[in-house]
């Protein structure tokens, strides 16, 4: 089976046609870098993607989130679920663990909300 993938590592964006046999990598050609090929053997064999979204807080309100590590692609959609089902609690901060152990990799805050009395500021956090 032969695959045709766009390389999406950098922006030259490779055209890489990826030969397959048996579910093994057979031959990887267009690539310009090793880091071409790489990413189209994983990306034959098992894909993997960083989640970005959102989550709900306690408020209402809504602050961006992502997985801290790319997860099989097979399971981005019972991630969204997971997440889509959880509230949390404020203040969050920038870099805090919202859920743990989400297929492998933490979903970690990539905004967070504060008010200004909190101390946060004094303390470094942002
Ligand atoms: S193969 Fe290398 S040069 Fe081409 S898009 Fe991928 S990373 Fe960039």
């Amino acid at each position: 089976m032969k695959r045709n993938l766009t390389c999406i590592v950098c922006p030259m964006g490779c055209s890489i046609d990826v030969n397959i046999e048996n579910g093994e990598v057979i031959d990887i050609s267009g690539n310009s870098c090793p880091r071409g090929a790489e990413y189209a053997k994983n990306e034959c064999i098992s894909p993997v993607r960083t989640v970005t979204t959102t989550i709900r807080c306690s408020d209402g309100s809504v602050i961006p989130v992502k997985t801290d590590m790319p997860i099989p692609k097979d399971k981005v959609f019972e991630c969204m679920k997971i997440i889509n089902h959880t509230s949390i609690p404020l203040p969050v901060y920038p870099g805090d663990v919202i859920i743990k152990d989400v297929f492998g990799s933490n979903i970690v805050a990539t905004g967070g909300t504060y008010n200004d009395n909190c101390g946060c500021k004094k303390q470094g956090r942002f």
